[in-house]
């Protein structure tokens, strides 16, 4: 079975979990509070193959942080960048984020491909309190070679199931192949516990 990982990162509050509930149920629920960091499970079939999909979203609560950005960009074979468009500092975080994983991807000899990263301009809806430009947004993608869209989890369930197919067939695709098997066999849950581990013996 062909397993995908996405880390779908960026600030607190830019709607990385209504995103991801919203993919995977079709739903926007408003308030979605998780202290710690999350790994949601879906097996999909697309192209007619069926694969096993895993998204991790990080902690915002640093305490909490249990895998640092190396391990994540280790670990995932694609990523999802989200920006909330009326929130210039999440841009800015977005922007240094792009920039980490291309230099740590680049440096490995790791696929850099356009469809490694996809960066999304949430909340679009809130366009009257708009910070960011759409045009800031495109550039940024243009200058990481990432894919850049912009939409709304509240708004329209389509968009955001496209956004996500796409990152997930990109990912499952030519950039799987040429991945090493080691990191691409590694799940979430034995990373953090190496992670624990380590931690623990150097105590
Ligand atoms: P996270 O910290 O990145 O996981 O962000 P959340 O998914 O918890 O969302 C933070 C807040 O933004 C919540 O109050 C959501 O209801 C709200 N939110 C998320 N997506 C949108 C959107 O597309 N439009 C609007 N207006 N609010 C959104
Ligand atoms: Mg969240």
């Amino acid at each position: 079975m062909n397993e995908i990982k996405i880390a779908v990162l960026g600030s607190e509050g830019v709607g990385k979990s209504a995103l991801i509930v919203r993919f995977f149920t079709k739903r926007f629920i408003g308030e979605y509070a998780s202290a710690s960091e999350c790994i949601y499970r879906k097996r999909l079939t697309m192209d007619g193959k069926q694969m096993n999909l895993e998204l991790y979203e990080p902690s915002s609560q640093s305490f909490q942080v249990k895998l640092t950005l190396n391990d994540q960009i280790h670990w995932a074979d694609g990523f999802i960048v989200v920006y909330d468009i009326s929130d210039r500092s999440s841009f800015l975080a977005a922007r240094s984020l792009v920039k980490h994983i291309r230099e740590r991807r680049l440096g490995s000899a790791k696929r850099d491909a356009e469809s490694l990263i996809f960066v999304v301009g949430n909340k679009r809806d809130l366009c009257h309190m708009r910070e960011v430009g759409c045009e800031e947004g495109r550039r940024l993608a243009g200058e990481f070679r990432c894919q850049f869209h912009e939409l709304s989890a509240a708004e329209h369930h389509q968009e955001v199931a496209l956004i996500f197919s796409k990152a997930v067939q990109s990912a499952g695709g030519k950039g799987k192949a040429s991945r090493r098997r080691s990191s691409g066999s590694k799940s979430v849950a034995k990373l953090i516990n190496n992670v624990f581990g380590k931690r623990r013996k150097s105590v």
